[in-house]
């Protein structure tokens, strides 16, 4: 309870009339020592001071010393009173907060001077209880806030910090008092233009908010914050400090680096993915645009990936993407971008840069470097890639054409046999669109029995005679023209009608084999070739079917040889090879076609369950013309020789082509020189005539075993 002081030493009226007064809530201390009323303003909650001036003990001088020593605190009004009608004592006058009250003509006047001053009192007292309330609930917001708050002043340095602030930035209070509060702001590399730009919004005299800054915590430590603030202004609006509030967002803006990175990149390769790839590219095209520059848009596909994906597992297949997507990243400028677009499919953009030159030349180097061998799972794995280019702006003025002609010329390169690059252009658009359809006619052509096969001869250089058949599959389409092999097979491939069509040959040139061996008017005791595709060595079940094809048909197996390319076993050789290794444990020969071409390793060539070689007729051609290629064929002779392989040369048509073979010990030739690929009534009757022809040598005990080269001219040129 709050207390009226009274100091009165005269006992009579006064106080008894005093004591009459209505002090509603207060406590009344009397005394008439000033030295105890001075001494109570120490103790007791003093609301108001009556001091009787009649009083003999009244002292002004202790009452100045009252007014003085009270100032220090709040003010609290004095009340003189005096039976006198005004005041003739000068210094009271003086004192700013005595109040006169005459009580001459009663208490009434002093009563109500008192009412006053008490019910200022009072509502004095709520106001500062309420000031006081609401100094703790900012305390507590302060305290409980979710944000770092700290207080600084027009320098910078910090006044207050709340709780959340020191968790935040690990400081204690002591530490982060004082200290500049831009030396929070981190001025790393990434970060000092940022800090810069928000260093001076923070002394300004208005609202900010920043986003993201990197904070310095004490523990050289940092992290992430978006921030806002503001000035705190005095009541004349003058600015007196500020304040600045901030939040962690260190975890959020990973997650959302993560989520750009989700929506922009490719997660197994960390490559840019088909969106980026677009954005960036649809950005340049409207730069080269506006400058009048070039560009050109590169699709590369890995050739027969799903080979590696079935038969290594997909594990291997992603180290396999990663893998190229490394090397990949090699081969282009900073300014270019790099994305992986579908599973094996990468895509990019190479920007300023139209030159089919320059462009070729790029591109040759990618082919190159995706053709060096990986190690995967410990294992040798060759891959090659085909790539379509299309050209801003001849190829196309805009993203979606860019890409589809890409695309096309990418899948053009793959008809032309893998491994190779194409750039788009009219006549490649014009064959894409026949492709739909040559797919739709291949798939009905197998139950339409649009398949037949012709027989091309192969010779033994020494004799002359036919050694061996290779069986190559023609189409007739009923209202199309023939379509070779070399188009059809790889839209086969491509399509999965690749193992139908397999099937089929080999049934068929072995059923012909046996119609040949059964024949009385043919000596049959030669092989019939047939080419494999390279998915057909990988499929996984071809060991069943030649098993059964062999057991069906009747053909012996030394009267079977399969051909496949280099490329078909490099692609992934140590199947190929546990794969080669069963044909040749069940008596079928091997031989590799087109010897030469690919890139294989004769590491493997060495470890390969083959008898045989092909050189390509690439190299036959120029024999007489090159003697690079010549000298390739020698090569090739001797090192088939000292690994005891025979050798077949392809595309013999020329009679030095034949002179220059013999010479070098090719065992034996294939060509149009001695017979293009026949069909099967013609075929049948060149061996009948063989038959006949050798019969007569045979019976003719006096002609030499070995042919002059004269005998070297086919009868069907
Ligand atoms: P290949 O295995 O290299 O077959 C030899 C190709 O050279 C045949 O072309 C043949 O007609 C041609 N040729 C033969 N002698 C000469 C010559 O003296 N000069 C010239 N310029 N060419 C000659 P074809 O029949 O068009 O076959 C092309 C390719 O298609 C074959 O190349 C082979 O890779 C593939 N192929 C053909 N039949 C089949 C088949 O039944 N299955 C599979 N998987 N592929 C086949
Ligand atoms: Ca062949
Ligand atoms: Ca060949």
């Amino acid at each position: 309870m709050d207390t009226v002081l009274i100091i009165d030493c005269d006992q009579g009226k006064f106080w008894a009339q005093l004591r009459s007064l209505k002090l509603h809530r207060y406590k009344l201390f009397r005394t008439d020592e000033w030295q105890t009323a001075l001494q109570s303003l120490e103790t007791e909650s003093v609301a108001l001071v009556l001091c009787n001036l009649d009083s003999p003990k009244f002292e002004l001088s202790a009452l100045i010393e009252l007014e003085n020593r009270r100032a220090d605190n709040s003010i609290i009004p004095i009340l003189v009173a005096s039976e006198q009608p005004s005041l003739d004592h000068g210094v009271v006058q003086n004192c700013e907060h005595v109040e006169f009250c005459s009580v001459m003509g009663g208490f009434d006047y002093l009563q109500s001077r008192i009412n006053h001053h008490l019910q200022q009192h009072y509502s004095m007292q709520q106001q500062s209880r309420k000031l006081a309330e609401l100094k703790i609930l900012y305390q507590v917001i302060l305290e409980s806030a979710s944000e770092g708050i700290i207080q600084y002043d027009k320098t910078g340095v910090i006044h207050s910090a709340n709780r959340k602030a020191l968790s935040l930035l690990n400081y204690n209070e002591k530490q982060i008092i004082g200290h500049d509060v831009f030396d929070l702001l981190s001025t790393a590399e990434d970060d000092a233009a940022d800090a810069k730009q928000l260093g001076s919004l923070m002394l300004q005299q208005q609202p900010y908010v920043c986003n993201r800054v990197i904070l310095n915590t004490r523990k050289n430590s940092t992290i992430v914050a978006e921030i806002s603030g503001n000035c705190i202004r005095d009541i004349d609006a003058k600015v007196q400090s500020h304040i600045m509030m901030f939040q962690d967002i260190t975890v959020r803006t990973l997650n959302e680096e993560r989520l750009v990175k989700l929506a922009k990149y490719d997660v197994l390769t960390g490559l840019s993915n088909r969106s980026k790839f677009h954005d960036f590219t649809e950005g340049k095209i409207a730069y080269c645009a506006h400058n009048r520059k070039k560009m050109a848009v590169l699709f590369i596909d890995i050739d027969h990936f799903k080979n590696i994906n079935d038969s290594m597992g997909h594990d291997a297949g992603d180290e396999l993407l990663v893998g190229v997507a490394e090397r990949l990243r090699f081969c282009i400028r900073e300014s270019d971008i790099l994305a992986r677009i579908g599973g094996d499919e990468f895509a990019i953009t190479l920007v300023e840069m139209g030159n089919p030159n320059q462009v070729t030349r790029i591109v040759r180097h990618i082919l190159e470097v995706i053709r060096k061998p990986f190690y995967i799972q410990s294992r040798e794995v060759n891959v090659s890639a085909s790539i379509g280019i299309s050209l801003f702006p001849e190829s196309g003025s805009d993203l979606k054409t860019l890409t589809q002609t890409a695309d096309t010329a990418m899948y053009q390169a793959k008809i032309d046999g893998r491994n190779t690059y194409r750039f788009f252009s009219a006549e490649i658009q014009n064959r894409m669109m026949e492709l739909s359809s040559l797919e739709d006619a291949l798939r009905k052509a197998i139950a339409n029995d649009e398949f037949f096969m012709h027989y091309q001869p192969q010779i033994d250089s020494v004799t002359g005679r036919v050694v061996g058949l290779e069986a190559l599959i023609r189409w007739q389409h009923p209202d199309w023209p023939k379509i070779g092999p070399d188009r059809f097979i790889p839209v086969a491939e491509e399509c999965g009608l690749l193992p139908a069509l397999g099937k089929w040959v080999l049934y068929s040139a072995c059923r012909q084999a046996v119609k040949w061996r059964t024949d009385e008017h043919i000596q049959f005791n030669f092989p019939v070739a047939v080419n494999l595709s390279p998915k057909q060595l990988v499929s996984g079940d071809f060991i069943d079917l030649l098993d059964k094809v062999l057991r069906d048909t009747g053909l012996p197996p030394e009267n079977l040889v399969l051909e496949l390319t280099e490329t078909a076993v490099m692609l992934n050789p140590d199947v190929a090879i546990s794969t080669l290794g069963k044909i040749s444990a069940a008596g079928v020969t091997l031989s590799v076609d087109d010897f030469g071409t690919g890139y294989s390793s004769l590491n493997y060539l060495k470890k390969l369950p083959i008898d045989k070689l092909k050189i390509d007729r690439s190299f036959v051609k120029d024999i007489g013309i090159d003697t690079n290629g010549e000298a390739i064929v020698k090569a090739i002779l001797a090192l088939a020789h000292s690994l005891n392989l025979e050798v077949v040369a392809e595309g013999v048509e020329e009679q030095h082509h034949v002179d220059f073979l013999r010479e070098y010990g090719c065992e034996q030739l294939q060509g149009y020189f001695f017979s293009k690929p026949l069909c099967v009534e013609e075929i049948s009757e060149l061996l009948r005539q063989e038959k006949v022809k050798w019969d007569g040598v045979a019976a003719d005990p006096g002609k030499p075993q070995a042919v002059e080269s004269e005998h070297f001219k086919s009868p069907f040129h």
